[in-house]
């Protein structure tokens, strides 16, 4: 006879019947229903039903929340590498409603008929937005990385040339010399954390050397004794040096990171961000960055640079794995004609409508009157929610020194921790994500869009009124 704990074990049939309603497949319902009840077998004593139909609905709300939904973000975090990075543009996303849902030229020419090249438009409109010759599009910008490192060191020469000040890690697990070497390129080191002078570069050019490479230290800054030589002074070393390494020359390359295609200054105080088109006239041969940081589009690693050399990378077996589909090109087209479009004078402002640039230029006084509304809104509550200083980060990497002046939600729980509330908060039908800093709850308005204020005033005003 079975030992008594086991019999206590309802039917899955009978729990099914009894648990919250659940969108979730129900294939998962009856897999976490099921794994449940195993667990329990061993268990010393089984749980009373109604204990038990309540666990279940808890294990089931936590994995509805692990699909991808979208959440509000109060982390004033604008690129949250956590969050998705950039929000799309409007027109970002009417192109992938209407290209994604049914049949497109991805892959044809319209004129012939026949099988066509893949994004030929799009990569013109990249190379014209950033002054290139040419350009190409890949996954992301650790595949562009990896592409190009892959692709110069695959022959005899395989040692890359790069400063100890620039062996970063981006991130988590992106650590710039493992990038390096599993794309089979040895490193050579050259310089200090602090100093690496061109000299250095011009003893480390030898017979084995393939490129040499450049990351834009996009997280952290160094201040003091620092010293590094420009891509200007990188292009003209490579120039000189060039007869040794026969008609392909020696390739210099830089890793830009963020990708910005305007000059920040205007949109906000931020610290210059160094932009494509500056460092191919400095003199650089390829230059890759990533589409959904500043751009502010979709995941994707923009590569641009000398058309010979962009030719031989979509030449190379390993492209084939790193393209991109049409969702992607039809998000980063419209992107990239947004600047174009906004580039019809010289000196026209930076274009509108994409949001990662839209949330840097928002008015102090505009998210203080939203506070302001917010505040009103909410009524009366068991606790008080006050407006305070707040300083959004623009996040993934970039501009670590600057912050932009906004405005935040300060909450002071008082019947439950802070941890407790913003758990809360991240529970809500829509998420909220929140910061924790000195004792209080925070919500940046900056990055939560003006349409998100009113399902931000019903999830404080249900949270705060439990408090
Ligand atoms: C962010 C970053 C990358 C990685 O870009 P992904 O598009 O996320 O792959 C590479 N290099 C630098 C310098 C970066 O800042």
């Amino acid at each position: 006879m079975p030992p008594a704990p086991q019999r206590a074990i309802p039917s899955v049939d009978r729990l099914l019947h009894a648990i919250a309603p659940s969108d979730l497949p129900r294939p998962f319902v009856v897999q976490a229903l099921r794994h449940h009840l195993a667990a329990l077998r061993s268990a010393p004593a089984i749980p009373d039903f109604e204990t038990l139909v309540a666990d279940l609905n808890q294990i089931l709300a936590a994995t509805a929340r692990q699909r991808l939904q979208p959440v509000i973000n109060g982390t004033g975090i604008l690129a949250h590498t956590n969050l998705g990075r950039a929000p799309l543009s409007t027109a970002a996303l009417a192109a992938l409603s209407s290209v994604a849902g049914g049949y497109s030229n991805l892959e044809l020419d319209l004129d012939s008929g026949e099988r066509g090249p893949r994004a030929a438009y799009l990569e013109q409109s990249i190379a014209l937005a950033t002054g290139a010759p040419a350009a190409t599009v890949v996954n992301n910008c650790a595949a562009a990385l990896i592409l190009i490192l892959r692709h110069f060191t695959a022959g005899p020469r395989q040692e890359v040339i790069i400063s100890r000040g620039e062996l970063i890690q981006i991130g988590g697990g992106f650590r710039i010399p493992e990038i390096l070497e599993s794309s089979g390129a040895r490193l050579r080191e050259i310089g200090t954390t602090n100093q690496t002078t061109l000299d250095d570069y011009a003893q480390a050019i030898g017979p084995h050397t393939a490129l040499i490479l450049r990351v834009h230290r996009s997280n952290f800054f160094m201040e003091g004794f620092v010293q590094s030589p420009s891509i200007a002074d990188l292009a003209r070393l490579a120039q000189e040096r060039a007869p040794e390494f026969g008609p392909a020359g020696l390739p210099l390359v830089e890793d830009l990171g963020s990708g910005a295609w305007v000059d920040l200054a205007r949109l906000a105080p931020l610290d210059h961000e160094p932009q494509p088109h500056e460092s191919l006239q400095a003199g650089a041969d390829l230059v890759c960055f990533s589409g959904d940081k500043l751009l502010g589009g979709p995941q994707a690693g923009l590569i641009v640079g000398q058309t010979e050399r962009i030719r031989a990378l979509k030449k190379d077996p390993f492209f084939r794995a790193l393209r991109c589909d049409k969702l992607v090109f039809a998000a980063l087209q419209a992107t990239v004609e947004s600047y174009l479009h906004a580039r019809s004078t010289r000196d026209a402002p930076p274009p509108e409508g994409i949001p990662m640039l839209d949330l840097m230029r928002i008015p102090l006084e505009t998210l203080h009157g939203r506070g302001e509304a917010i505040l009103t809104r909410l009524g009366t509550l068991a606790i008080q929610v006050t407006l305070g200083e707040g300083r959004s980060q623009i996040g993934g990497g970039v501009c670590p020194r600057s912050h932009l002046p906004s405005v935040n939600l300060v909450i002071r729980p008082h019947t439950q921790s802070v941890e407790a509330l913003s758990r809360q908060l991240r529970h809500h039908p829509t998420p909220i994500l929140a910061f924790i800093a000195n004792d209080t709850v925070q919500i940046d308005l900056r990055t939560v869009f003006p349409h998100q204020d009113d399902l931000l005033v019903q999830a404080l005003q249900r949270a705060l009124s439990l408090t």
